[in-house]
């Protein structure tokens, strides 16, 4: 039976958690899912109480004993530096060594885009972020801090190792779903990095001949993503872009109250969470939008191998988008228990 940690976190992490849980019960009343979810105590509350973040025997106890990790949000005003987040959010990622970040971004409605005149088939990506390397390693400092002479490196660490195994994860998943794998990089300008992605990217590539594949810039990707998005299926990039372009592409297929994503490591546990975070200027209310959360349920399910449970919840999701059956960040009229009740009625229908 898989183990799941349930970690709601802060904010409205807590409240979109309640509701992607108790879709999970829903669909566990018979049996049917047979998942253990066993819920963990961790975030600014805890810390603010014990002064605790996550220790290694904790960490430990998640990389050996559990099959997923469901996360809401870690953010909170009352942690200024946020360095419970940080200690629990970053020490899994790295110390679980979850080198891939899987966002899917799908079009759920047709008129859920900014964009005019896009269908849900023109929406329709996943993009994999390299998540344990390049700029967001920490290496670097500063100098001569608070003069006018000041000096900050922000080193961006780009290994063959760590390069080849989100390159191969993403080739693994174009190749099993037949779609087509682009690579995104600066490599005309940033030449160093952006060679060994170039070199690694038709290394491996040799291996998926079955595979087409795209080369682009990140800043023309941007723009063709807005103009042409039906043309992007697969996108595999660096820790900086792909945060950059996955909210890009998170916008547009309708915001972030929609968007789940997935920090794995192929073949050990994975961490799912919601691409928001814990938004506290909304915190409390009872009026953030629970979908993001459920689509990420959704999206445990299926790396659990419940692929045609999975599919169930996105068509109740569709179904509330459909009907207008959403919160007010979506236009609808209704609170995020409401929202989450309406969508567990619809897993029946
Ligand atoms: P963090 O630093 O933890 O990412 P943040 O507030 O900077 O927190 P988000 O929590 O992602 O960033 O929120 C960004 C904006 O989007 C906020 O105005 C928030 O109210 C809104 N938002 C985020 N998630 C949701 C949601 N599920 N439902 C409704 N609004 C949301």
């Amino acid at each position: 039976m898989p183990r799941i940690a349930v970690v709601p976190g802060d904010g409205i992490g807590a409240e979109v958690t309640r509701e992607a849980v108790a879709v999970l019960r829903e669909l566990d009343r018979d049996g049917e899912l047979g998942l253990d979810l066993v819920e963990w105590d961790l975030g600014a509350d805890r810390y603010l109480r014990t002064g605790l973040t996550i220790t290694d025997e904790e960490m430990a106890e998640l990389g050996s004993g559990y099959d997923a990790i469901l996360l809401g949000a870690l953010g909170d005003p009352r942690v200024p530096g946020n360095e419970h987040a940080r200690d629990i959010l970053l020490g899994m990622r790295f110390k679980l060594d979850l080198y891939v970040n899987l966002r899917p971004v799908r079009l759920l409605h047709p008129g859920g885009s900014p964009l005019k005149d896009v269908s849900p088939a023109d929406i329709d990506m996943v993009i994999f972020r390299e998540n344990t390397e390049g700029s967001y390693v920490g290496m670097g400092g500063v100098f001569k801090q608070g003069t006018p002479d000041e000096v900050a490196i922000e080193e961006d660490v780009n290994t063959r190792k760590g390069v080849e195994r989100i390159v191969r994860a993403a080739y693994e998943h174009a190749g099993r779903t037949g779609r087509r794998l682009t690579l995104a990089d600066k490599s005309n300008a940033l030449r160093h990095s952006g060679q060994l992605w170039r070199r690694v990217f038709g290394e491996v590539g040799d291996e998926y001949p079955a595979v087409e594949t795209g080369l682009m810039y990140i800043d023309a990707l941007a723009t063709d993503m807005v103009l042409r998005p039906g043309r992007y299926q697969v996108i595999v990039t660096s820790n900086l872009f792909g945060d950059i372009i996955s909210d890009l592409a998170a916008g547009l297929a309708g915001g972030l109250g929609l968007a789940p994503s997935a920090n794995l490591h192929p073949g050990r546990i994975g961490l799912f969470e919601p691409v928001h975070g814990s938004a506290p200027d909304i915190a409390g209310q009872g009026t953030a939008n629970p979908v993001a959360a459920i689509l990420t349920a959704a999206l445990m399910l299926e790396h659990l191998g419940r692929t045609d449970t999975a599919r169930r919840i996105e068509a109740a999701v569709e179904a509330s988008i459909r009907e207008g059956a959403t919160t007010a960040d979506l236009g609808g009229p209704l609170r995020t228990a409401e929202a989450g009740a309406w969508i567990r009625n619809a897993l029946h229908k």
